[in-house]
């Protein structure tokens, strides 16, 4: 038997204004809240301070409203998500995690520089023994090499090792924010969260915090459902990038797109055309199962 969901997420990062990719995962993301009657939690990854702008924050709420995509909780408004759902206000929980592995044994500094950070087969600092207070130095977990067992929204298990490219992936930034990775784990466990939607190309980072709630002892990850969804390409072939201006919706929408152009315009890219005019009828394209 498959364990029931109530608990899902979207988790956009105001670094940038919100684009049709995004909307793809909320609405499959909503679908699939709906049909579990799970609630959406809104969180919003704010970490990276430098990275982010106010303008990106309160376009995530138009955009959603704009598009009348619900969510249930977490902020209603720029305001209450900064007096009350910034990661800012999480970072204990964050820090604690990464003592947590520290006293475990299982990390090390990693003095590498940006160049050779790229690729951590040619960091060589595990051996260095550098304190892991160092200044300036990143805290990397010394991973398994071991397959993990990922848990499918069908309930099917797969079983996944993590890509060589993210052996002794990072879980502190040389700056010392905690990492994308780690942050995430920690807010899915801290919200109850027990269906991630997410785009195929975020399968590494799947694996990469399976082996970190693993190492944390968190079992409680183990029984998330996981879907993910194919990508919206450009006509090329390409990948979407994030900085492709014209497939923001603020850019849609201030040049007279209506919610139902950009639900069809999202629905060609998946090569359907016929016009579809809400979030549900899109999700219904990706899967009957929606
Ligand atoms: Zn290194």
């Amino acid at each position: 038997m498959i364990n029931p969901v109530n608990n899902t997420r979207i988790a956009p990062t105001p670094s940038g204004f919100l684009h049709i990719g995004n909307i793809l995962s909320f609405a499959i993301t909503s679908a699939l809240a709906r049909k579990n009657k799970a609630k959406v939690l809104l969180r919003i990854d704010d970490l990276d301070q430098a990275r982010i702008n106010n303008r990106y924050l309160e376009d995530i709420f138009d955009t959603l409203n704009y598009l009348e995509i619900p969510w249930d909780n977490g902020p209603q408004n720029v305001q209450e998500f900064q007096n009350s759902w910034s990661q800012m206000h999480r970072m204990r929980l964050y820090h604690a995690a990464v003592g947590t592995l520290c006293e475990k044994g299982i990390v090390y500094a990693c003095t590498c520089s940006r160049q050779q950070m790229r690729t951590a087969a040619s960091c060589t600092c595990q051996a260095k023994q550098i304190p892991l207070d160092a200044e300036n130095a990143s805290l990397r977990l010394i991973t398994t090499g071991r397959a993990l067992e990922i848990r499918t929204y069908s309930g099917e298990i797969v079983r996944a090792e993590l890509p060589a490219e993210m052996h002794n992936f990072i879980i502190r930034r040389r700056d010392g924010i905690p990492s994308y990775q780690l942050a995430s784990v920690v807010d899915d466990l801290h919200y109850n969260i027990d269906l991630i939607v997410r785009g195929e190309d975020l399968w590494p980072s799947t694996i990469a915090q399976h082996e970190l709630a693993l190492a944390l002892g968190e079992n409680k990850f183990n029984q998330i459902r996981f879907y993910h969804h194919q990508l919206l390409t450009e006509a090329s072939g390409k990948k979407l990038s994030k900085s492709a201006g014209s497939t923001s919706i603020k850019y849609l929408r201030e040049n007279g797109k209506k919610p139902s152009d950009i639900y069809t315009m999202i629905g060609r890219m998946l090569g359907v055309d016929r016009r579809i005019d809400s979030w549900e009828e899109l999700a219904g394209v990706i899967s009957s199962d929606l």
